[in-house]
């Protein structure tokens, strides 16, 4: 979970690289945010945490651009995939698990992405939580944090006695 505008705005940028939209206030991961786009000006978000999802990260953008291109063609779609891909692999890259590789959108599940992850094998997450990189490793490294805690808590009782 995300606290602070400025881990916010961190997400943000891996989530939405080279947009020229900012962060301006932000309050919570589930609560509206604000943010400023070079086109419409002020523009609330109704939820921080979709606007990480999204494809735009102006709301407004966004439905502009759903109805611009209600009625795609096939070339368009295959150029759009190819441009999202190398953007699946970006956010791959900036996150914990950068080695992660053959990043690229489920064919068959256009929500999610599938790769590649040297430690486990083919893995398949949501695109909007692939900045947070594979989720098994992130498993792993809870498992270890919370062994940690533990090996703390005992050795601490044990100086104790
Ligand atoms: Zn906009
Ligand atoms: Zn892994």
């Amino acid at each position: 979970m995300i606290f602070s505008i400025h881990g916010y705005r961190h997400c943000f940028q891996v989530a939405h690289p080279g947009s020229p939209v900012t962060v301006e206030r932000y309050t919570r991961y589930r609560e509206p945010v604000y943010l400023h786009c070079p086109i419409h000006g002020e523009v609330k978000a109704s939820s921080a945490a979709n606007v990480l999802l999204a494809t735009h990260a102006c709301p407004k953008c966004g439905e502009e651009a759903s109805q611009a291109t209600s009625y795609p063609s096939p070339e368009n779609e295959g150029h759009k995939r190819r441009l999202s891909d190398s953007v699946l692999q970006r956010r791959m890259a900036k996150s914990s698990t950068p080695d992660c590789f053959d990043v690229h959108r489920d064919p068959s599940d256009p929500l999610f992405a599938l790769f590649i992850c040297p430690r486990h094998g083919p893995q398949k997450v949501r695109i909007g939580a692939l900045v947070c990189g594979c989720v098994l490793c992130r498993k792993d490294r809870n498992q270890a944090k919370r062994e940690a805690k533990q090996q703390m808590a005992s050795s601490r009782t044990k100086i104790r006695k």
